[in-house]
């Protein structure tokens, strides 16, 4: 099978240029949310954290350019946050990656919630899944985990298609946490606590959600921010039809803190 292995492409200094190299970042890799602009892939984030790197979430079109960061074989783990493909679907292309691929003889970590293997599994009719791929399943009876050397992930079921779970990484003192995709609650804001960067979904822009809708908007991301006392506020997930300006000028109104969109490719800070 031919392959362009897509680690020729990486660009493995940029981090280290930009000295962020003892620092936990967030990188926005994919941005969109179910459908998007042309130029968005679905939801993926990687999070460095000094050498170390997890990626969080795998949505269409998010590998390749994942691939343009670092060697997806190096990634301490995928974490999955729930079962919408938007937020899972380059799982099939990673799995090829890792089986057959250049991530051929490395096993990478993929925290998920319950039925996420037998889904994949389902979906391409084929067995093999666990070449690559270590599946590991999150629930209440693992709302955290120790990656070693200080890197904590933290999980808080949220409400959205169950289960779903915003993740908190912890490392070095600083903070990042991500909502997923949910609708008001009070989980998210505890979980989220003093953070320095929190990622939400504002899939509706400044509009209002649509009634039994478990999505998040402008004014309802920022009032969770406040809730939780969190630093910078960093919005995502937005659809294309909603105004963003007019969504980051809600949010920054109502958050009392920093607010900006996602942009892919552009890294934030803790
Ligand atoms: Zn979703």
């Amino acid at each position: 099978m031919p392959f362009a292995p897509c680690s020729r492409l990486i660009v493995e200094n940029r981090y280290d240029a930009a000295g962020m190299g003892e620092s936990l970042t967030l990188v926005p890799v994919g941005v969109g949310a179910a459908y998007g602009r042309a130029d968005e892939a679905q939801s993926s984030y990687l999070v460095r954290a000094g050498e170390r790197s997890l990626c969080l979430d795998l949505g269409a079109g998010a590998l390749n350019r994942l691939c343009e960061h670092l060697p997806p074989e190096r990634l301490e783990a995928v974490v999955v946050t729930h079962l919408h493909p938007d937020h899972m679907a380059d799982l099939l292309a990673l799995r090829v990656y890792m089986a057959w691929g250049p991530g051929q003889g490395s096993r990478l970590r993929v925290l998920g919630p319950r039925g996420l293997r037998e889904r994949l599994v389902a979906f391409t009719d084929e067995h093999g899944w666990d070449e690559g791929l270590a599946f590991e399943e999150l629930g209440s009876h693992r709302d955290e985990v120790d990656l070693g050397g200080g890197l904590v992930l933290r999980f808080a079921e949220v409400p959205h298609t169950p289960p779903t779970y915003a993740v908190r990484i912890d490392w070095g003192g600083k903070s990042i946490c991500y909502g997923a995709d949910c609708e008001p609650n009070d989980a998210l804001p505890r979980l989220a606590e003093g953070c320095d960067v929190l990622l939400l979904e504002c899939s509706f822009g400044a509009e209002p959600v649509p009634a039994g809708v478990p999505h998040l908007q402008a004014q309802d991301a920022a009032r969770i921010a406040r809730r939780a006392g969190a630093r910078r506020l960093v919005l995502t997930h937005c659809y294309p039809e909603f105004d963003r300006d007019a969504a980051l000028a809600a949010a920054s109104r109502d958050a009392g803190v920093p607010v900006e969109w996602a942009v892919a490719g552009e890294t934030v800070r803790a």
